[in-house]
């Protein structure tokens, strides 16, 4: 199977890590996330992973009561540190060479983000897993994807979810909810679809980055969405308009 991606840019959320619990880390599922990223790694494409931190801690979520915004953001971003040192030592248990950058210097434990330096590593095929965010609060891991992604030239984001796409509404409330194969950004927003928050996709759509929103839970999709096999999900690009969902 040959790659038609030289370079991704897989965005996790805290959530994909949570597996059957409700809350934290289930290391069963960061193992098998991590078999599943050396499967695709092993095919000669550069992995950069952005990894969210929801499962521990979300800034706008009622765990931070009435906690300064600002303040509760910087635990969100800590939780997706914690969050990127689990998948690095599941990918580092299966040989696969790893570095963790963080946006926030923490020195002991992660790299700080440099972006020359996060190129480095990917031409030197190193898993780059990126910590903290943009560190900035009032931000969202998916711009951090957006961001990190236009920085170190992906060629597409990988958008892992619980879902198999872009549907027309929750496919979890309503039967009648349909994939789209297909859509453009400047849909998506006009929509409102929940797929990343408005600011990610607008930093896409002006940089004519690519999305494939796919479902991570089943087994060998990343491989399949590396191959361009779009009938897993739903790409958002530039000049897609709606398709799949008639
Ligand atoms: N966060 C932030 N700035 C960033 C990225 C994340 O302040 O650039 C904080 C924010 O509070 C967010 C939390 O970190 O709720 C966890 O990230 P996110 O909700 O994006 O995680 P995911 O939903 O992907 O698990």
């Amino acid at each position: 199977m040959k790659p038609v991606f030289d370079r991704i840019l897989l965005k996790l959320s805290g959530e994909a890590l949570m597996g059957g619990q409700s809350y934290g880390i289930d290391t069963a599922v960061a193992e098998s996330v991590a078999r599943e990223v050396k499967a695709v790694h092993e095919l000669g494409v550069e992995v950069a992973i952005v990894v969210g931190g929801g499962n521990i801690f979300r800034g706008v979520s009622k765990s931070a009561g009435n906690m300064d915004r600002a303040a509760a953001d910087y635990i969100g971003m800590l939780a997706t540190v914690m969050n990127a040192v689990v998948l690095q030592d599941a990918l580092e248990k299966l040989g696969v060479y790893t570095r963790v950058m963080s946006a926030i210097d923490i020195p002991q434990l992660a790299e700080p983000f440099i972006r020359r330096r996060a190129i480095r590593h990917l031409e030197k095929k190193r898993v780059v897993i990126f910590a903290a965010g943009t560190g900035n609060p009032y931000f969202t891991t998916d711009s951090a994807a957006a961001l990190r992604a236009c920085e170190i030239g992906a060629n597409v984001i990988f958008k892992a979810t619980k879902v198999d796409g872009i549907y027309t509404a929750d496919p979890m409330k309503d039967p009648t909810a349909k994939r789209f194969e297909r859509i453009s950004y400047q849909e998506v927003l006009e929509k409102h679809l929940k797929v990343m928050d408005s600011s990610a996709i607008s930093l896409c759509m002006d940089n004519d980055l690519p999305i494939m929103v796919f479902n991570m839970k089943e087994p060998g999709n990343i491989i399949k969405a590396v191959s361009g096999d779009l009938s897993i999900g739903t790409l958002v690009s530039l000049n897609s308009s709606a398709t799949g969902a008639n």
